[in-house]
């Protein structure tokens, strides 16, 4: 009865209110892996709702031609994305979400761009204010729409993950910058159009020249600043569309992204400004670099021995990394360490904030695999914990056990914070080979007496594990 006597756009706004709350809860639910699930369930939802009542702007409803314009790209955005998300490998996760951002960023871009030619069409001269809106929208959708993409075909190995550095290159950055800002003046004094098209080439180059020197380990925490950068050119385009719920979904989503980059630049024990502005990354391969020094040996075990070594221990901490992933042995540790709880040893799961490729990326993968929340401990939990174990089974993991992060000034991942894997009493890596990790160095608790390596797939190893300790 209400709703009935309530204006429409009333109606609309007070179910945007309802969308926003419900991308408010997601993000908290996004928060722990216990409710991630149900957050994003959430978040789907009222993502659902908000385009719903979007339909009931006058210029969807009074417009057949723009209604039918928007249920196509609808369709086609869906049927390149529903097969994209589901096929994607998780260790390609970081790739899809550089796409998905820089398409996001490049929409909010096209946005502003075509509401000041609308406006143009109509013979209205823009605010100068709206132009304002506009040359932000421009500027950084832009700016993230083709650092996304550079930083996508350098995730995808298409050109090399190393950053990429000319000579001049400090000189183009500052006439680059320098005219966007000569541009942003000469538009909002003049209001002639064709600057912001100018500007808008120029904000394209500046994505690509901004990304290309940042390399290697570095470009995930890049790919979190762009998705913040997109979320601004959202919120940019909202003020321009006169749309509160753009405003607030932008913001969101420019918010949390900042706090992402600064989280993960913290755990991997790096300022902001050093990952964006050095040539830090120029030490790092993307694949991983050298074998380890063959001079020096290492010790090797077999399944059957360390299967005994586990089934008789009375703390057992498996350090999940990248590895794992690989692998997807996400099952199998589980059946692993189903096998010896189920045989009295206490068994938890340490998980450094930047193992694999992408935040949360441990936690996602053993969330698949059912893994008992109660299990899983972040590093700094775990940490005073290491020295009291038997046992530290390190799947697939490398940089975020190395103790040149603590001994190694110098080292490109000094400084990181990492899980003392070296304070257990025995410590075991399942790996392929003597091959670095991310950051392509060398490991030296590979090489310490106490440590025992099961060389080849960690899915294949752990199934042999989980015989051998079932046998013992
Ligand atoms: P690492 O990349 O350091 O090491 C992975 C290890 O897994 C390697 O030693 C590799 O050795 C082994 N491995 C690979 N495939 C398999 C397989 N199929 N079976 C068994 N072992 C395998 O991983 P971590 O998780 O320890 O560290 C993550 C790194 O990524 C850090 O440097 C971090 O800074 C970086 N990073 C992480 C981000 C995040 O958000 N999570 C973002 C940005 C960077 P081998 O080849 O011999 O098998």
């Amino acid at each position: 009865m209400m709703a009935a006597s309530l204006p429409l756009s009333t109606v609309r706004d007070l179910f945007y209110l309802v969308a926003v709350a419900g991308f408010i809860l997601a993000l908290k639910g996004l928060g722990s892996p216990k409710f991630a699930r149900r957050g994003n369930q959430l978040g789907a939802a009222a993502a659902v709702l908000a385009i719903a009542f979007t339909f009931t702007l006058p210029t969807l409803r009074h417009s057949g031609k723009n209604l039918v314009l928007a249920l196509v790209a609808m369709v086609l955005g869906a049927l390149v994305a529903v097969p994209v998300a589901r096929l994607v490998k998780m260790t390609a996760m970081p790739q899809l979400v550089a796409f998905f951002n820089g398409v996001g960023g490049g929409a909010a871009s096209l946005v502003s761009i075509i509401e000041l030619l609308h406006l143009h069409s109509l013979g209205l001269k823009p605010a100068v204010y709206v132009t304002a809106e506009v040359l932000l929208g421009v500027l950084i959708g832009s700016v993230s729409f083709s650092g996304s993409a550079i930083a996508f075909i350098k995730l995808q190995e298409l050109i090399t993950g190393r950053p990429i550095t000319y000579p001049g290159q400090q000189a183009i950055n500052a006439v680059v910058g320098l005219a966007i800002g000569v541009l942003v003046v000469l538009a909002l004094v003049t209001g002639n159009i064709a600057f912001v098209f100018v500007l808008l080439a120029l904000a394209l180059v500046l994505g690509v020249i901004f990304v290309l020197p940042i390399g290697g380990a570095d470009v995930p925490v890049l790919i979190s600043l762009l998705n913040s950068f997109t979320g601004l050119a959202v919120a940019a385009s909202g003020f321009v569309l006169d749309n509160n719920l753009l405003i607030v979904a932008g913001t969101l989503v420019g918010a949390s992204g900042i706090i992402l980059t600064r989280l993960m630049s913290g755990a991997m024990g790096r300022s902001l400004p050093n990952i964006l502005f050095s040539a830090f990354g120029a030490v790092i391969t993307a694949t991983g670099g050298e074998a380890g020094d063959a001079s020096r040996s290492v010790r090797t075990g077999t399944p059957e021995d360390v299967g005994v070594l586990l089934a008789y221990a009375r703390k057992v901490v498996i350090i999940p990394g990248y590895g794992l992933a690989v692998a997807q042995a996400q099952h199998t540790v589980r059946e692993l360490a189903d096998a010896l709880t189920a045989r009295g040893v206490e068994v938890f799961y340490a998980i450094h904030p930047v193992a694999g490729r992408m935040p949360g990326h441990m936690n996602v993968l053993l969330a698949e695999a059912n893994v008992p929340y109660e299990e899983l401990k972040e590093m700094d939990e775990a940490n005073p914990e290491m020295s009291t174990a038997d046992v530290a089974l390190v799947v697939g993991a490398n940089d975020t056990v190395n103790p040149a992060a603590i001994t190694t000034p110098g080292s490109p991942i000094y400084g990181m914070p990492i899980v003392h894997a070296d304070e257990a009493e025995n410590v075991i890596f399942l790996k392929r080979s003597m091959r670095p990790g991310f950051a392509g160095i060398d490991n030296e608790l590979l090489y310490d007496p106490k440590t025992t390596l099961l060389f080849g797939d960690a899915k294949d190893t752990l199934a042999k594990l989980v015989a051998a300790v079932k046998d013992a």
